[in-house]
């Protein structure tokens, strides 16, 4: 189910983003599947825990990017992924990756995007936010 998105043009994109911006991924293949991602802000590098499987690589991938590219060098050092971080930073990322997956590709639905990229289901009222905006901005070109 991962290698799905692992071999799309999504994940190309994402990849992209990240060389451009100095951001070095490395996969893990060999971790429990409950251990959460993790990112390193001062050495700009994002550990992907391959086998996590509860919500899509993509999305968890522009998550950690969106820490890197978005957040706060000072406040933090490390940030794990969680699922259900509904406060602060956490919030901020999943909010930035919900965006920055419906730049990289348009979804015909809200429903299809939440589930392709696997995102938990408290977030979908941020994903129908985004999808009215991405709207709106075809509309106008
Ligand atoms: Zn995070």
């Amino acid at each position: 189910m991962i290698d799905r998105y692992k071999s799309n043009d999504v994940i190309e994109s994402l990849e992209d983003v990240a060389y451009k911006n100095g951001i070095t991924i490395l996969d893990v293949y060999d971790l429990d599947k409950s251990t959460s991602d993790c990112v390193i802000m001062s050495v700009k590098t994002v550990f992907m825990n391959y086998s996590y499987d509860k919500v899509s690589y993509a999305f968890r991938l522009a998550h950690e990017i969106s820490h890197i590219l978005f957040g706060n060098p000072e406040s933090q050092n490390v940030y794990y992924f969680s699922e259900c971080g509904k406060r602060g930073e956490e919030f901020e990322a999943h909010k930035n990756a919900i965006e920055m997956l419906m730049k990289i590709k348009r979804p015909t639905t809200v429903q299809t995007f939440m589930e392709a990229y696997s995102i938990p289901s408290w977030l979908s009222e941020y994903v129908e936010i985004d999808y009215r905006r991405s709207n709106e901005y075809s509309k106008t070109r």
